[in-house]
């Protein structure tokens, strides 16, 4: 724990539980042992770019082969340059071709409990279709479609029939508010929207065409917007402009061979949840994204054909992009796609969805996991859920108690969890357990997936020790990686690539055991600096979540004239009151479980945190909250602004 030139981050947290993979798991699983995966992760490592090369050739469909696996003028890639391919056939034409049509792709759940399914073969016929139908509409290659819809089969068709053609999707998470949608849709100059009259949410109709109505009043690029009707709420369709979903269909043609598109061709635009400012539109483009969402569906999730998987993400995130969608379709897998909330009609909702369709593999968010704790265990354990084999998360480190809960309550102590780090920019799973092979630790998500190559640095750039927090870097190009801000190379340069030279800058902080374990610890931005120890946001929070009546925390530093920063927390609680009594004996349990340094100054007890729509804490806010500023900065993503309001008025 050196933190003298604080430039380090001090580790405070202790978490030595491992749980190998169980022989019966491992042997069925495509990577066996540590051994196995240790030497695909030297191989790829010696040479990434070969590595990534092969696997293209194998696992994607050609129509014109590539000439070189990667050429890297940085900050900018071009991967399988020369290529053409396209990531609708890699979906959908080649499991028709390899005689997997009448397999399930996508089995779906509506809120109000209705469903419906999907066999590769219709999914294929569906997305035709409707790619006829944007071609009606004058959508060609390289224009922006703009999607704002429910978790519904049609977005997922929607996505893929822009694939289909070379259109770019840019998909807006269907809670965002009509400046949102405008500001995006300016932002990309989408040229056509496609939306519904409403989505269900928790039993009522979100209105959404009414809300679209609104920001098209504000996107003048957009030239005609599709419009599906899954409530039957009455909306106004404006001539010319508006079409019904279903009377496009009617005339459309299910004939719509897949264009060939140059391996570089953008796919979509996606703007980041928005957690540290304001978002941005991270590019994606065809092979490389595609190859890279495939094989590390295939890796992580040890995907075997009798498998149902179900990853809980919206299509609005990255997650729903790459796992709900392009990883799991390309694979040739069963997916599921639910519409409503988790807690609708009840807190068990995605439990009875579980024991319903014999979910094998479950991947949802921490911020779920802590909801369902603090739900409470009853809602779980009415249900069968022996279908599971393995469970993931992704979007915020989970805390080590709540990980404990997770492999107990859920998978039985017999599933497997991979805690997967990603982001948005990196287009897949980065670092995770791959569960045939790599024991867990609690709250650690483990090692780099093979190809990956994560260097922790200081803030001169230079490599830490073991144990010692710094920068998360990746210090060679992946297929997946992002290939640029949308409109603003300046921004690219700026905040992945300036700070350290040569390797991008995840924005995380991170340290590694003893053991080539990665622990991430937040981000850069949110790092406390107590007298003139760095301390890492989830470790302070981990220790407060392992209290048993603590359901969620935020920790964040305010400025204090002695320490230089003080511990200030924002505590949810899961049956009790707040007390004072509480109060100091969580200040005992901190200083108890990670050391006097990390004692919090403040502790503020509220309902909830303010969070993004999916779900991830937004430290920045609480931070001004703390230090007692007004909020400054890109509020857009905040899911609840009465949250900000009431931590106000409980100051
Ligand atoms: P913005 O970049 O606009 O602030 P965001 O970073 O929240 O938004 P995402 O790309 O969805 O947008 O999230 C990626 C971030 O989520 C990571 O950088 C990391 O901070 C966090 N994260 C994701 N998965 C994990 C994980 N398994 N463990 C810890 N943190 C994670
Ligand atoms: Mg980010």
């Amino acid at each position: 724990m050196t933190s003298q030139t604080g430039r380090q981050i001090d580790t405070v947290m202790q978490e030595s539980r491992l749980f190998p993979p169980r022989p019966s798991f491992s042997d069925k699983a495509r990577i066996k042992s540590l051994a196995e995966y240790e030497a695909l992760w030297n191989k790829a490592a010696a040479d990434p770019a070969n590595f990534w090369g092969e696997l293209a050739r194998e696992e994607l469909h050609w129509f014109e082969p590539f000439t070189e696996a990667l050429n890297w003028k940085e900050p900018f890639a071009e991967w399988f340059v020369g290529g053409k391919t396209n990531a609708s056939y890699n979906c959908l034409d080649a499991q028709v071709a390899a005689g997997q049509g009448d397999r399930v792709a996508i089995l779906w759940e509506g809120e109000p409990g209705d469903s419906r399914q999907l066999t590769y073969a219709e999914l294929h016929r569906e997305v035709s279709k409707f790619a006829n139908c944007l071609k009606s509409l004058g959508v060609g290659e390289g224009d922006v479609v703009s999607i704002y819809m429910p978790m519904v089969p049609e977005l997922a068709i929607a996505m893929l029939a822009c694939a289909r053609i070379g259109a770019i999707h840019s998909v807006i998470f269907a809670g965002f508010s009509a400046e949102a949608i405008a500001d995006r849709n300016n932002d990309a100059q989408a040229k056509v929207q496609i939306t519904a009259d409403a989505a269900w949410r928790r039993g009522k109709a979100l209105p959404l065409k009414q809300t679209v109505d609104e920001a098209l009043a504000k996107s003048p690029s957009v030239e005609h917007c599709i419009v599906l009707n899954r409530v039957n709420e009455a909306v106004e369709m404006k001539s010319g402009r508006d079409h019904w979903w279903r009377d496009l269909m009617a005339k459309a043609s299910d004939d719509c061979p897949a264009t060939p598109l140059d391996s570089e061709a953008p796919l979509f635009i996606l703007y980041t949840s928005g957690s540290t400012g304001k978002p941005k539109g991270i590019k994606h483009t065809t092979a490389g994204y595609n190859l890279f969402a495939k094989k590390t569906f295939q890796w992580v999730f040890d995907h075997r054909e009798d498998d149902v998987f179900w990853c809980t993400a919206d299509c609005g995130w990255v997650t729903g992009h790459s796992y709900v969608v392009y990883g799991p379709l390309s694979a040739g897998a069963t997916c599921l796609m639910y519409e409503g909330a988790p807690n609708f009609p009840d807190e068990g909702r995605f439990w009875e969805i579980v024991e319903k369709y014999k979910v094998s593999i479950f991947y949802t968010a921490p911020t779920a996991i802590r909801a369902f704790i603090k739900w409470g265990d009853e809602h779980v354990e009415k249900h069968d859920l022996s279908s599971l084999r393995l469970l993931g998360t992704v979007g915020e480190g989970i805390n080590p108690e709540a990980w404990m809960w997770y492999h107990k309550k859920i998978g039985g102590e017999r599933c497997p969890i991979v805690d997967t780090w990603w982001q948005t920019e990196t287009g897949g799973i980065m670092m995770s357990p791959l569960p045939g092979a790599i024991p867990t630790k609690p709250g650690s998500c483990t090692k780099p997936l093979p190809g990956i190559i994560p260097e922790i640095v200081d803030e001169s750039g230079k490599l830490v020790g073991a144990n010692q927090g710094g920068w998360l870097t990746i210090a060679h190009p992946w297929p997946g990686m992002l290939r640029g801000i949308w409109g603003d190379d300046d921004r690219y340069k700026e905040v992945y690539w300036s700070k350290v030279q040569g390797k991008y800058l995840a924005g995380d902080n991170a340290r590694c055991d003893d053991d080539g374990y990665y622990w991430i610890m937040g981000r850069i931005d949110d790092v406390l600096n107590v007298s003139g120890h760095r301390l890492s946001t989830i470790e302070i929070e981990s220790a407060l979540v392992s209290h048993p009546n603590v359901a969620e925390a935020a920790a964040v530093g305010r400025p204090d004239d002695l320490k230089g920063e003080a511990v200030a927390v924002f505590v949810t609680l899961k049956n009790v009151e707040p007390s004072d009594e509480l109060r100091s004996a969580l200040k005992q349990h901190v200083r108890k479980e990670i050391g006097a340094l990390a004692q919090p100054d403040d502790i503020r007890f509220t309902n909830s945190l303010p969070k993004t729509r999916s779900g991830k804490i937004m430290r920045r806010l609480l931070k001004d909250i703390a230090a007692g500023k007004e909020t400054v900065g890109d509020t857009t993503t905040l899911e609840d602004y009465t949250v900000l309001a009431s931590l106000r008025e409980e100051e």
